[in-house]
């Protein structure tokens, strides 16, 4: 048998992290959630989940796999009631298996839980072994849980206070939502290093509300952006309405600046600005801060895209498509019997030799992680013909393992946290290499360096990580 191969695994690039979707008040709840984590599928493709409830009845649904694979029309069917959460997973912390696939669902003296959650808690395993030491009985490895069991410790203590305790003992970054038989509640970190949104949706007269990781899910669904779930917001929404809690002192934002980066949809509004803008003014930055004598600008897809539009129109470098998608590439594919070198980048690109042969090339990419993907890439341009190749990265170099939800790999797998750029430039095989400077990208979104988390670049953690953490450190 051939051996297997997955191209996300192949990628080389940052994998994504989780993404949510809540709905309250339509009747077709678990279908609308459906959609938004459709939309949000770029998230996480490892499990989908939804729970549905109709005021008493909770049911779920969940499995490893997309959004169309895990959900068919019958099972939606199923998932009656007018309030629903959504999970699509990307496994931050614990293994990627059919036990860690999320939302989560307990029960607990009556009242039923879930809980869908983007992002990675910092102290889980602190908290876990307290937990496990009073007796509390884990299913799963993953952060997540422990949200749970602080919840129905404190569960006596009604709703209100048994959210402060739990999210008052909880360090890192969580983008949250919990539901009951009855209420949907969203929570946000007082860092809000991950994005949620809050919208509206009409259902036939009736007024709804919809919760998501980013606004491209509300988009989908028909609904209407309201404003985002503040940083150590948490919002509890039911029959009675909507109320809004600060439960903790006001504190500085640190938004992940990686979102807009690489990991959100460009036709997201985060952290209130436009992904497509913030990522074509990085490119049009880096124009300016690292000029290059060449013939044309490239991406290659789909990185990169919007950083490269904005780069060639700042250096008035024709923007051209060196290299084609195919698009009808599974996440699978068999392996060739021998090896083909460089198999699993030209199963996906191929260059395109008449734009290429004897041309001075700038790549642009959005981030270089590992470097293995970006060898290959350069290779082929050069056995395509191109006469030099330059590459520019609408980022700094990323020195910094990631504590905060996304899968980076620990820094020693990081290239640039060991390498200069210069070494990093002739070990890809590039004429010259480039990153956009770290005030730069800062600019590009319209912020200050104060409201963003930049500590995969400067190493500074706005919450301090554990250092036994691991992905698996729960397994
Ligand atoms: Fe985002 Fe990097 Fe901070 Fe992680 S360390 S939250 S990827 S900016």
């Amino acid at each position: 048998m051939q051996p297997i191969t997955s191209l996300d695994q192949q990628s080389g690039y940052p994998t994504h992290e989780c993404g949510v979707c809540g709905i309250f008040n339509h009747r077709d709840a678990s279908k609308l959630n459906y959609f938004g984590l459709y939309a949000l599928q770029h998230r996480g493709q490892e499990s989908a989940g939804i729970v549905a409830s109709d005021g008493s009845t909770v049911r779920i649904h969940k499995d490893m796999g997309l959004v169309p694979e895990v959900f068919s029309e019958e099972n939606l069917q199923n998932l009656q009631g007018h309030i629903s959460i959504g999970h699509v997973r990307y496994s931050t912390t614990g293994a990627s298996n059919i036990t860690n696939t999320q939302p989560l669902l307990v029960t607990h003296k009556g009242t039923t839980l879930a809980v869908a959650h983007n992002g990675n808690l910092v102290n889980s395993i602190e908290l876990r072994s307290m937990l496990e030491e009073r007796g509390s009985i884990f299913q799963t490895t993953m952060d997540s849980e422990v949200v749970l069991h602080l919840m129905a410790r404190s569960a006596c203590l009604g709703l209100e206070t048994a959210l402060q305790h739990t999210f008052s003992a909880l360090k890192g970054a969580y983008s949250l939502l919990l539901m009951t038989q009855d209420t949907l509640i969203a929570v946000r970190d007082p860092d809000g290093f991950r994005p949620l949104c809050l919208g509206k949706v009409h259902d036939n007269g009736n007024e709804g509300w919809v919760v998501a990781s980013e606004t491209c899910a509300l988009d989908l669904i028909g609904a209407e952006y309201i404003r985002d779930v503040e940083p150590g917001e948490v919002l509890i929404i039911n029959r009675d309405g909507m109320k809004s809690l600060f439960p903790w002192p006001k504190q500085n934002s640190h938004f992940c600046i990686f979102e807009h980066v690489y990991f959100a949809r460009p036709d997201s509004e985060i952290f209130g600005i436009n992904v497509y803008r913030a990522r074509k003014a990085m490119g049009r930055i880096l124009a300016r801060e690292a000029p290059v004598d060449a013939d044309l600008v490239m991406p290659f897809p789909d990185s990169g895209n919007y950083a490269a539009l904005g780069y060639a129109q700042e250096s008035g470098i024709p923007l051209e498509f060196g290299v084609i998608r195919n698009h009808y590439v599974g996440r699978t594919f068999i392996q060739p019997t021998q090896s083909m070198r460089d198999f699993n980048v030209k199963v996906k690109l191929n260059p395109v030799r008449s734009f290429l042969k004897d041309k001075r090339v700038i790549i642009v990419e959005d981030s270089i992680i590992r470097g293995t993907t970006g060898k290959s890439r350069v290779r082929s341009l050069r056995e395509a013909g191109a006469k030099e190749v330059h590459m520019v990265v609408s980022c700094p170099p990323t020195r910094h393992a990631c504590y905060y939800g996304v899968d980076f790999p620990s820094a020693d797998q990081l290239i640039a946290s060991k390498h200069s750029i210069e070494e990093t430039g002739r070990y890809l095989g590039l004429d010259s290499l480039h990153y956009l400077s770290l005030e730069g990208l800062v600019k590009a979104t319209g912020m200050t360096r104060d409201n963003f988390c930049l500590a995969c670049f400067d190493g500074i953690y706005p919450v301090a990580p554990d250092p036994n953490f691991s992905k698996n450190a729960l397994e």
